[in-house]
């Protein structure tokens, strides 16, 4: 069966990247990843589907993605690195500290207000981080 490359496979091939098997196989788990998962989870996804790859080989890939731009590492203060492809379009995170589940968001109220904050502080925005920690409101919360 011909597969077509997944993005990530594609993005690569365009940089100029050697895919080897084992890269193209973490490339379609990272491609396919709606979370953020960390290279544990890369790992445990790779091997099954290709038993023989290492966690090593892991961890250079994922690294090897996000010096060519095409992963986003972030850092959600658990001690784990988490990867997501690199988009267009723009998001934000809010982490459930109790879960660990990571939620995406888009506010263009924010947008607009960090871009006011850097204008006036005599800066143009190139970039920025926004993440929100919170536990899941329980039944008699008041917002
Ligand atoms: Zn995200």
């Amino acid at each position: 069966m011909t597969q077509l490359p997944s993005s990530i496979e594609d993005l690569c091939l365009k940089k100029g990247m050697r895919m080897t098997d084992q890269r193209r196989v973490i490339a379609k788990v990272l491609s396919g990843a709606e979370d953020h998962p960390d290279v544990e989870e890369v790992y445990r996804r790779s091997t099954a589907i290709d038993s023989g790859i290492s966690i090593a080989t892991v961890y250079r890939t994922v690294r090897l993605f996000e010096d060519a731009g095409i992963l986003e590492r972030h850092d959600f203060r658990d001690g784990r690195s988490r990867y997501e492809t690199v988009t267009d379009e723009h998001h934000d995170h809010l982490i459930d500290v109790e879960s660990g589940e990571v939620l995406e968001f888009h506010s263009e109220e924010i947008e607009a207000l960090q871009e006011k904050i850097a204008r006036e502080m005599g800066f143009r925005l190139v970039d920025h981080r926004m993440e929100l920690y919170g536990v899941p409101l329980k039944n008699g919360d008041k917002s």
